[in-house]
């Protein structure tokens, strides 16, 4: 059994945005031919996409071609709109929650949801992740690396934070929004020193800001191998004891001590990177992810662990299923 826990899907169409809000600054798909769309924003083409980002039909055939079970859904994160007016970003997410749901809802055996908030609206996004959980049947959320000025150690998401918490409600924490000018500007650095970036920031600030102390059940996994922090975490802590001035004002706890105590994916593309990754975090604590279906993913899901030598076959199964269902609260049976 392979559990993808990190691939996004798009709806096939949704309403005019800047139509139905107002302003502009949203994406939208045009179908300029069949198969493949341009995703929009303000009359800039943002990526290209194929059927396999909207057609659950597509991905369930590659899923079988490539060996993949399940794939957890979530939506990709130029879709977070945390910019927005309030009102308007909770409006999109419910588009997309309700449409990632019927998708769910239509094939249960294949593809499990994440839903997305208006985080920047702390109110509107505990009602939405209430929504969620109750009325949609997600077992988490998709929540982004930082949510316009605010790090995830900002005491605006604490009720967002107790909510998850009460609800046994998974965070996915995905890196988005990253500088993209200047020295950012050429070769892909957004996304290959940007997103990696984020991450790190994302959980050293959940770390220093003590939000595992003051929120002990909460589920987190970070996307991409937890960015550099698997690899830097010595660093981090070294420098959190010999400057606690700086690092350890909101919480005293050293940086070493909370592994173990989350997740990350497994997407690393590289043997000694996920061995390092599971002997850092730990080996019940990383789980497949594959970034389907862009190009900077894992397009053999499980490819990667599969070709561990070192690994033996409980360990292997564990990243490749076991990991997935501990962290999002589901059984092995309902997918076999
Ligand atoms: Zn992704």
């Amino acid at each position: 059994m392979k559990i993808d826990i990190h691939s996004h899907i798009l709806p096939k169409e949704w309403p005019d945005l800047k139509k139905r809000y107002g302003y502009g600054g949203w994406v939208q798909l045009d179908h300029h031919c069949k198969g493949q769309a341009k995703m929009m924003k303000d009359g800039k083409v943002f990526r290209v996409i194929q059927e396999n980002c909207w057609d659950p039909e597509v991905r369930i055939k590659e899923m079988d071609q490539s060996g993949g079970t399940v794939q957890v859904l979530s939506t990709v994160p130029v879709m977070f709109s945390y910019w927005a007016k309030p009102q308007d970003t909770l409006d999109l997410a419910q588009i997309l929650n309700n449409d990632l749901a019927a998708t769910v809802k239509k094939y249960p055996k294949r593809f499990v949801g994440l839903g997305t908030l208006p985080l920047q609206a702390p109110e509107l996004a505990v009602k939405e992740m209430h929504r969620c959980v109750s009325e949609l049947g997600f077992p988490g959320v998709q929540i982004g690396s930082h949510v316009n000025e605010w790090d995830l150690n900002a005491p605006e998401l604490y009720d967002i934070y107790a909510a998850a918490e009460k609800l046994n409600c998974c965070l996915f924490v995905h890196p988005w929004d990253m500088q993209i000018d200047g020295r950012m500007s050429k070769y892909w650095f957004p996304w290959l020193i940007g997103m990696p970036t984020e991450t790190t920031m994302a959980i050293c600030s959940m770390i220093m800001g003590g939000i595992f102390e003051k929120f002990p059940k909460l589920k987190v996994c970070f996307a991409h191998g937890g960015g550099a922090f698997p690899y830097t975490v010595g660093r981090i802590s070294h420098g959190f004891n010999v400057r606690p001035d700086l690092c350890a004002m909101d919480n005293k706890v050293d940086p070493r001590k909370y592994l173990g105590s989350f997740y990350t994916d497994s997407l690393v593309h590289d043997r000694g990177a996920l061995r390092l990754l599971t002997s850092v975090v730990g080996e019940d604590k990383v789980i497949l992810g594959t970034d389907y279906p862009f190009p900077l993913g894992e397009l053999e899901p499980g490819k990667l662990i599969d070709s561990m030598d070192d690994f033996d076959h409980k360990l292997k199964d564990k990243l490749k299923a076991g990991n997935a269902l501990e962290f999002l609260g589901l059984s092995r049976k309902q997918f076999e």
